[in-house]
């Protein structure tokens, strides 16, 4: 890893083997409202972090300063050790250049709401049309690949359908499947199953529970508390910008210390 403007090596973990993200007092304005008010997070590789708070707490602005959507006011993220977005330390301002930002991006895979699916192309080339994209691999090589992980969601069968051919959760499991794609070190989860319909919420959860028990990185919103009791390793409470609770589920979802935690989960439960 080299040390010039676009590249630093993560110094807060004392192994060798940097973060996979890690978020140093992000502060995020809309206007005149606050979003995020200082958030610092570490995610490990290979770990499963579930981020919970109620609605307008800021979890999407988040997901969205981790993958360069948004860009925070203040404050750092490194994903794998190397530092994205803006850093300002004594009124120097240092900026990627939209390039690196794109090949960073490619590192991390996001998983929406409402799928987002391509709707004119068929699944198998919606699972395609990252790789080709971005010049990594060659159509036939990205359609093998796009077979290799319909497969593995459960879709081997369905490349040639239209997204509106689907259910709901098969729709999700094809963007779950364009994730991977770009193979990323991390996958983020805005809420993947807030918009199904009860019955086909447990399909995409097993689907995300494989890649948990497989290793990869996830960093997940959701209000399925069940299953954050099930693969998370670590769960933050957001609430109004702030971190005010994190810790493993059978402290924080158990016994849960600060009162705003308390109230959301006897909502939510
Ligand atoms: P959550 O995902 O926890 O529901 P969000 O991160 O979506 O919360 O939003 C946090 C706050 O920021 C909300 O008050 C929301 O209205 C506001 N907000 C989010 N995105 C924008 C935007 N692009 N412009 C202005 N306000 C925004
Ligand atoms: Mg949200």
């Amino acid at each position: 890893m080299t040390g010039n403007a676009s590249t630093v090596t993560a110094t807060s973990t004392a192994t060798a083997r940097p973060a996979a993200i890690e978020v140093h007092d992000v502060h995020k304005w809309f206007g005149g409202r606050r979003v995020l008010d200082g958030v610092s997070l570490t995610v490990e590789p290979g770990t499963v972090t579930v981020i919970l708070g109620r609605s307008g707490s800021g979890k999407s602005t988040l997901l969205r300063v981790l993958n360069h959507l948004e860009k925070p006011e203040a404050g750092h993220v490194s994903i794998g050790g190397e530092l994205i977005g803006v850093q300002r330390h004594g009124g120097r301002l240092k900026e990627l250049r939209e390039r690196a930002i794109l090949a960073q991006r490619g590192r991390i895979g996001f998983v929406f709401q409402n799928f987002n699916l391509f709707p004119h192309l068929t699944v198998l080339d919606n699972v395609a049309a990252a790789p080709v994209a971005t010049g990594r691999l060659s159509r036939p090589q990205a359609q093998a690949l796009a077979q290799d992980l319909l497969r593995r969601v459960g879709l081997g069968d369905r490349g040639g359908a239209y997204p509106r051919q689907l259910s709901g959760g098969q729709q999700q499991r094809v963007a779950i499947a364009r994730a991977l794609a770009l193979r990323p070190g991390v996958i983020l989860f805005d809420e993947p199953t807030s918009a199904l319909d009860p019955e086909l919420v447990g399909e995409v959860l097993s689907v995300i529970k494989d890649l948990a028990t497989g290793g990869t990185t996830l960093v997940i919103v959701t209000h399925e508390i069940g299953f954050a009791r099930e693969v998370a390793d670590e769960v933050v409470f957001l609430h109004e910008g702030r971190i005010v609770e994190q810790g493993p589920p059978a402290q924080v979802l158990d016994h849960p210390a600060h009162p705003r935690t308390r109230e959301f989960l006897s909502k939510v439960l």
